[in-house]
């Protein structure tokens, strides 16, 4: 056991790799070792029973969530050994990458009848205020649901398909060209292996139906643009009875007027007068939850940053939050009334030698 390789080292991705990099990495793996391509090849049979352990593992989000917590100790001997075994003398391989990724490995005839329905990606747009806070929010989404009148078949009620003919039902049709045989999806059923005769008026024979489903989702907090929620079994129904794919919402969030964001920190930019800026000030600063007082000292320089802790975003993990990055920006006054400017005019007669000083100093830089 403890021999055992990094899972997301076993197929070759980074700690935050999405489902979809992960099934694409396994893929590629399975596709590599497959023992069918390797007979009699002990070592791509272990890589090939390694990749298939790990992406058991890491496909489930449960599993993968304890993995990233505690390794390998995380998903022991029942998770990682039943995934194993589900693998082992590789009975249902065809099956699992027919699930997978629709492949057809030489015509078993299920696959061909049974898809997986497609998954689905939802682009939803909220409010920084959402994304801190979370948020339940209902969605519609337009996919292929499964046709209540024919229940999936395609058939007209009180009709069932038929086998195809031309292929007796594989899907397939074989030729021999030379030494090779070559396989082709039958174009008499398209590959589903049957024949509907008598077409369901309602899905014209697909078994899907073009509707409109409303989803409440849960966004949590924290999120950020770019995030990708998984909603299992919410995608488009599959095909022949098999299980419909995954809806992924992706996240955007909007431009705020006050806020920028960088990871789990905000930024804003507040204006301060010259007087507060020279004296000092307690001055009201916005946050997401409402005003906060933030204490300039006198003397602050314009483009000062102020930290406020944990005035940020929350972690998505739930641990911590982001700070709050104040910056204050000196106004200068553009209209003076006779009283102030005569007031700024006796200041600027009394200014100190260290400022003139400064100023003498830049006049000499630019010559
Ligand atoms: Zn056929
Ligand atoms: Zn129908």
């Amino acid at each position: 056991m403890s021999t055992k390789r990094d899972y997301y080292e076993v197929l070759g991705v980074n700690r935050d790799a999405s489902d979809s990099e992960l099934k694409s990495a396994y893929r590629k793996l399975a596709v590599k070792y497959h023992p069918d391509k390797n007979p009699d090849n002990a070592e791509a049979e272990e890589k090939f029973k390694e990749a298939a352990e790990a992406y058991g593992v890491l496909s489930d989000a449960n599993q993968r969530a304890r993995y990233d917590r505690f390794g390998h100790a995380g998903v022991g001997s029942s998770a990682a050994g039943a995934g194993a075994a589900g693998f082992g003398g590789f009975p249902g391989f065809e099956d699992i990458l027919g699930d997978l990724f629709g492949f057809n490995f030489g015509g078993a005839r299920r696959q061909s009848q049974v898809q997986r329905g497609a998954d689905l990606r939802y682009d939803l747009e909220i409010s920084l205020e959402d994304a801190a806070a979370g948020v339940r929010t209902q969605i519609r989404v337009p996919r292929l649901e499964s046709c209540g009148t024919c229940t999936g078949s395609g058939a007209a009620p009180g009709t069932t398909p038929v086998e195809c003919s031309t292929c007796s039902g594989s899907g397939q049709v074989r030729y021999q060209q030379g030494f090779f045989s070559v396989s082709r999806t039958c174009s008499a059923c398209r590959g589903t292996g049957r024949i509907i005769k008598n077409v369901c008026k309602d899905c014209r024979g697909d078994g899907r139906i073009q509707k409109e489903k409303t989803l409440e989702i849960r966004i949590p907090a924290g999120v950020d643009s770019g995030a990708r929620l998984r909603v299992q079994g919410e995608g488009e129904a599959g095909i022949g009875g098999g299980p419909a794919g995954d809806l992924y919402v992706v996240i955007h969030i909007k431009e705020h007027e006050v806020f920028s964001r960088q990871d789990n920190n905000l930024y804003c930019t507040v204006p301060i007068t010259f007087t507060q800026a020279a004296l000092g000030a307690e001055i009201k600063v916005p946050t997401l939850e409402g005003e906060e007082t933030l204490t300039i000292p006198e003397g602050t320089q314009t483009g000062t940053v102020f930290r406020l802790r944990n005035k940020g975003i929350v972690s998505l993990s739930g641990r911590g939050k982001g700070d709050l990055l104040v910056a204050v920006n000196l106004v200068t006054p553009t209209r003076l009334t006779r009283e102030q400017r005569r007031l700024l005019e006796d200041f600027a007669k009394i200014e100190t030698k260290e400022e003139k000083g400064l100023f003498d100093k830049v006049k000499d830089i630019f010559g």
